[in-house]
């Protein structure tokens, strides 16, 4: 008979011992996902006997994990902005960092006249974009990737989220083939220097996806080639809001004064980084 309680104790040390930061609280939420209980339910109820079936899979699912999979590539769900993405290795783990994206985009949002246009550039997951369209009822949105497996993901948790009726995505190189105006451009490219893969943890590093991690020699690659895209397709009145790497805010700065934008806003993350910038289109 193993409880509740000798379980935590046991795969907390397993990940201890693979150098997984907080394994109480990893183990804590494997074992609450193959119950299919909350964490906290496993906190008040300790001594509760545990199905031999259930460890089972909770050792298949500690081998991925000790192996340093990303929890939530095992699950196959990350929360953000209060709500469940599905995501797989074809997308990027949502991060807690982006929801200052999202919060800003939300305070311009609220002084533009609907309807509001929204287009997402490299949407992964769809987190940025479906959870602008799940606060802004008239808003709709295009969400592009070049991954057409990422795109099955965003449109699987459009679907699941119900804001299917109000985006499309499409399969593009920063938004080539999109021909409309859009009052709202929000992206997070990747933005890692090619050199940086050896200072990433190891479930980065290994497990998601290359493509949607590194921007080039110098990170700043990709901005290179969607700041004048966005700069084509917002109106007038529309503002770029766009997630930087640390130290970034300079030279992206740079390249996007030399596409007509002008600086609005910068917004820091929760360690105090510069995470998060906003341009408005210079008018003549
Ligand atoms: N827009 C998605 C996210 O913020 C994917 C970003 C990416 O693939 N670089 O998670």
């Amino acid at each position: 008979m193993t409880t509740v309680q000798q379980i935590l104790y046991k795969i907390s040390a397993q990940l201890l011992q693979s150098g997984i930061d907080n394994p109480m609280m990893e183990a804590r939420i494997m074992l609450a996902y193959i119950l299919n209980v909350s964490t906290s339910y496993l906190v008040t109820n300790s001594n509760y006997v545990v199905e031999p079936g259930k460890i089972q899979a909770l050792d298949q699912m500690m081998i991925r994990r000790c192996n340093r999979e990303p929890l939530a590539y095992i699950t196959g769900i990350k929360e953000f902005w209060g709500l469940n993405f599905a995501v797989d290795r074809n997308t990027l783990i949502p991060r807690p960092d982006s929801e200052i994206l999202v919060e800003a985009a939300l305070n311009f949002a609220k002084e533009l006249t609907e309807p509001i246009k929204i287009l997402d550039l490299g949407t992964g997951s769809g987190c940025l974009l479906l959870a602008l369209l799940y606060e802004l009822p008239n808003a709709s949105g295009i969400g592009v990737d070049q991954s057409l497996k990422a795109l099955g993901v965003a449109q699987h948790n459009a679907n699941q989220l119900q804001l299917s009726d109000r985006v499309q995505f499409i399969q593009d190189d920063w938004a080539n083939s999109v021909n409309e105006r859009v009052d709202i451009v929000i992206t997070n490219p990747p933005y890692i220097k090619i050199a940086d893969i050896c200072n990433l943890a190891p479930e980065i590093k290994m497990y998601e996806p290359h493509q949607a991690l590194f921007g080039g020699i110098d990170g700043l690659e990709c901005y290179r080639k969607l700041l004048p895209r966005a700069s084509q397709l917002l109106t007038d009145h529309g503002c770029l809001f766009a997630e930087i790497g640390q130290g970034q805010e300079d030279a992206i700065n740079a390249i996007a004064t030399h596409n007509k934008f002008e600086l609005v806003k910068q917004h820091r993350d929760l360690q105090g980084i510069i995470r998060c910038l906003v341009w408005k289109k210079l008018t003549a």
